[in-house]
């Protein structure tokens, strides 16, 4: 035998002579490479089983407390990961055969035992016996992770419920999502994706005892539950220390990539005690925390009215993804005013949806759910080419260069296409880079600095305008926003709606304007309503408004008849 670590060799042999025997012929050919362990009966060999660490059982079939293939029965169960050769007289060859189908790894009958039969008895033995975890571990374990696969898992699941059920002590199912994995993968390519998800693999069964399970259900979803638990508190707190695991960010090839996730928890049996209802509850919670957290980390239970928040989500999201489809979607454009000249200087492009035989439906209602499955990606693409084309034809048509604004959002904006699909819109259309501005959101900038710094650079450099969206002077400060290539600042229609009333909004207001200035972007005031408003941001030198006091967003007609009706520029109060 050629293996370096000694061979723990079990011998349950009830005759010294025979045992005697298989002595002398494992040290003739295996020499001192192998610890011996002899038992002369069931009961003796269990303590051994337990204390040993054993790698391989000689069984004897004919012993005073077991009775033939009863014996290998009971050996099996005690260990049934050690594989067993079994010894049989000549007379009982046809019961060694039947051992072998039940589990033995191979028989020797004794009086027909040389040193080399043994030896390669037990080696084969041992090989055939790796041979099978392998195979059972391939079958049963994701090639990625190393952690259990799908079957294992609810395998396992299944007895852990069962036994939950039994000792009445509760169960949390969790379930476990990356923020953003897509994003990972699709900037950082494979590679880093896949190392990043061995990270986090090893980072949850860390946080694990051996009598829970975790495993990867595909793509960036984790599943585990946590049994034998005490009470809500114990789940909450296993599940903040799982979000924990992940706060370090992980260094791939020297560089760090931030983990963020969501995590939904049923708990057995308060929210049931069937297996999928459970799977299906962790979801729909998985889901919530995703949605409210903004994009960080967090857990959220399972509770009732998510079954229908949840249902109600993925009807929504299926009717979105036809609307893209059915061509449902709409722009309506929203005149942009110089508050100096008083004439319409660009327009907002701003989406609706309008279903076949219904009612116009306005962003406030899908936007987030576009936005959470990353459907905007698409939807918005399509809005940044309508918006240039619409943009260009009305140059063309009326001799105008109007400014088109297009918002992005933050999901668009990690797109990492989005560069390219600026280029395609503007290259399809023909329009002017310069007449085209970007709307970002503030978050978008902060979330990933340096990344949201190497885009507006990137779009910058197509000659495109950059405009910070509803800024409220409260997350970033202008002094932040100094870093970055922006050309607009659109102050928030809240700001723009208290300042008569809040000196702190009036002065923000006055603020934003007169730094903007100093960094030479414009001042942009959003959602102005009244003519009160309009005087009060022209005192402050505010540039450019828009708002329902000069204009409600209009349909591509209804904004072509308003730029008929004013040939060389519509002008508005
Ligand atoms: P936003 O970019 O802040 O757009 C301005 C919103 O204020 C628009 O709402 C507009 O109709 C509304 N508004 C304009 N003037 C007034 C006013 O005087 N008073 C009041 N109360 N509201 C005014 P809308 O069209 O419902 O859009 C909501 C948000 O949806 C937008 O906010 C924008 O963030 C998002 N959105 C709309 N279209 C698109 C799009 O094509 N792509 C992306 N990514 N987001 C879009
Ligand atoms: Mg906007």
């Amino acid at each position: 035998m050629s293996t370096s670590k000694p061979l723990s060799i079990l011998v349950v042999e009830d005759s010294l002579a025979d045992y005697r025997l298989v002595k002398e012929m494992l040290e003739e050919c295996a020499g001192d490479n192998f610890v011996l362990h002899h038992a002369e009966q069931v009961s003796t060999a269990v303590p051994l089983l337990e204390s040993a660490g054993v790698d391989i059982i000689i069984l004897d079939l004919g012993l005073p407390d077991g009775n033939g293939l009863d014996t290998l029965v009971k050996v099996h169960a005690l260990t049934p990961d050690t594989p067993i050769v079994v010894l049989s007289q000549v007379e009982d060859e046809a019961m060694a055969v039947k051992a072998v189908r039940m589990g033995a790894q191979d028989f020797l009958v004794k009086g027909h035992i040389s040193g080399a039969l043994l030896n390669r008895s037990l080696r084969y033995a041992l090989e055939r016996r790796q041979l099978e975890e392998h195979l059972h571990r391939l079958a049963h374990h994701d090639a990625l992770t190393g952690l259990p696969n799908r079957k294992l898992f609810y395998d396992r699941l299944a007895r852990a419920v069962a036994a939950a059920r039994r000792h009445e002590r509760p169960l949390a199912l969790m379930l476990l999502d990356l923020n953003e994995f897509k994003q990972v993968n699709d900037t950082w390519g494979h590679q880093v994706g896949d190392e990043l998800l061995r990270q986090v693999a090893d980072r949850l069964s860390r946080c694990l005892r051996s009598t829970d399970c975790v495993a990867r259900l595909g793509g960036d979803e984790f599943i585990l539950y946590v049994s034998d638990l005490g009470d809500i508190q114990d789940t909450a707190r296993i599940a903040a220390k799982l979000i924990e695991s992940m706060g370090e960010p992980c260094v791939i090839g020297g560089n760090p990539y931030t983990i963020r996730c969501s995590l939904g928890i049923a708990l057995h049996p308060e929210d049931g005690d069937d297996i999928e209802v459970l799977v299906r509850e962790a979801d729909a919670a998985m889901y919530a925390a995703k949605a409210a957290s903004g994009g960080g980390s967090s857990y959220r239970f399972y509770s009732r009215e998510l079954d229908a928040a949840a249902a109600k989500r993925r009807e929504l999201e299926e009717s979105l993804r036809r609307a893209l489809a059915a061509g449902e979607f709409v722009v309506n454009y929203q005149p942009q005013i110089d508050l100096h000249s008083r004439r319409v200087v660009g327009m907002e492009a701003l989406m609706r949806w309008h279903p076949t035989g219904g009612e116009i439906v306005q962003p406030g209602e899908f936007m987030s759910a576009l936005e959470e499955s990353g459907l905007i990606v698409d939807v918005g693409a399509w809005v940044l080419e309508t918006a240039c084309r619409q943009a260009e034809n009305w140059r063309r048509d009326h001799s105008m260069s109007l400014k088109i604004a297009v918002n992005i959002s933050p999901r668009q904006f990690r797109d990492p296409h989005l560069v390219a699909r600026v280029t395609d819109a503007l290259k399809v259309s023909g329009l002017e880079p310069g007449q085209l501005e970007l709307e970002l959101a503030e978050s978008s900038l902060r979330d990933d600095e340096t990344l949201a710094l190497d885009v507006l650079r990137r779009l910058n450099a197509l000659g495109v305008r950059i405009a910070l969206d509803n800024y409220r002077g409260r997350a970033m400060s202008l002094r932040d926003l100094k870093g970055f290539p922006i050309h607009s600042i659109k102050l928030d229609r809240s700001i723009v709606r208290d300042m008569a009333d809040n000196p702190e909004d009036a002065a923000i207001v006055q603020a934003v304007i007169s730094v903007a200035h100093v960094f030479r972007m414009k001042g942009v005031a959003e959602g102005v309503e009244t003519q009160g408003q309009v005087d009060l941001l022209r005192s402050h030198a505010c540039d450019d408004a828009q708002g329902f006091a000069f204009s409600r967003p209009l349909s591509a007609e209804a904004f072509d008849e308003l730029l008929c009706r004013s040939p060389g520029g519509a002008y508005m109060h």
